[in-house]
């Protein structure tokens, strides 16, 4: 029996086909929210899919969502490949939402944040025109690039993220953050990202397709927390940082500071020991 659950919307993709992912992360539930509303818009009628067609998967890791934590065994969002033999309850999810992966063009995978006040932001891993017409369609002010050159430039950590799997199939997809996941507000965000995006590639009428300007923030590193240790403050997303500032401390005394001048980015508090710690970044060029 599937563990995840679909909702199909429009009768062919020839005319494009966009999938909307929600709570990879189970905790994640903004996105959930928003794909709720426009499933019952869509049984409504109130929108209709005028051309191509529409996948809704509103709960992609249903254990952690029912126990609202982030994930069960692993985290999904870095095992999004085909696995032979499943080890995992998150790789088995993998295995079903894989092949809507690969039989979509556009992916659009929401996500939301862990502190109040968390600015929104997309990820541009793998730039192309139809990558671009996504992102232009989102209502955030930020966009981070250069995801995947961080993970193998370091080869610490594996990225199986959906964008990757995208990228593999020959589509395209982005990770959308809208925010504290908690806030009515990221609900919202979420909602518009997705009108917007069925807006810009023509898939419904009646909305007008906007663009929103971005600031383009380049990922330079990312440090995985080895040992017990702490963040030298509460540090926020996109945070400014200046070089040879204190970011964290371990209990053995070792001091890791900024190498430059840039943005502390996805700084978690909590992180356990082999796992990341904070990402840096510069202005993108
Ligand atoms: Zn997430």
């Amino acid at each position: 029996m599937a563990l995840i659950r679909k909702y199909v919307f429009g009768e062919t993709d020839d005319d494009g086909s966009l999938l909307i992912l929600a709570a990879i992360h189970g905790n994640e539930t903004a996105g959930t929210a928003a794909c709720l509303r426009l499933m019952e818009e869509l049984c409504r009628e109130h929108i209709k899919i005028k051309k191509g067609r529409l996948t809704i998967v509103p709960v992609c890791n249903p254990e952690a969502y029912r126990r609202d934590v982030r994930s069960v065994e692993e985290n999904l969002n870095r095992v999004m490949t085909m696995h032979e033999n499943p080890a995992t309850y998150e790789q088995r999810l993998a295995n079903e939402i894989c092949p809507l992966i690969k039989d979509n063009r556009v992916i659009l995978d929401l996500h939301s944040t862990h502190c109040e006040g968390d600015v929104p932001f997309a990820f541009c891993d793998y730039p192309d025109n139809y990558n671009k017409k996504l992102i232009d369609a989102l209502e955030v002010g930020y966009v981070l690039e250069g995801w995947p050159d961080i993970y193998s430039r370091q080869a610490e950590i594996q990225d199986f993220s959906t964008e990757h799997c995208a990228h593999i199939y020959g589509n395209t997809g982005t990770t959308l953050e809208c925010g504290y996941h908690k806030s009515p507000a990221a609900v919202e965000l979420a909602y518009r990202a997705v009108i917007q995006t069925l807006a810009a590639f023509g898939m419904i009428d009646g909305v007008e397709a906007k663009s929103y300007p971005k600031q383009h923030i380049r990922m330079d590193s990312y440090v995985i927390k080895q040992r017990a240790g702490k963040l030298c403050r509460a540090y926020k997303h996109l945070d400014k940082v200046s070089a040879g500032e204190p970011l964290a401390v371990y209990d053995d005394g070792e001091l890791l500071t900024a190498p430059k001048d840039g943005f502390m980015l996805l700084p978690n508090l909590n992180a356990e020991i082999g796992t990341e710690w904070y990402y840096l970044g510069s202005n993108a060029m």
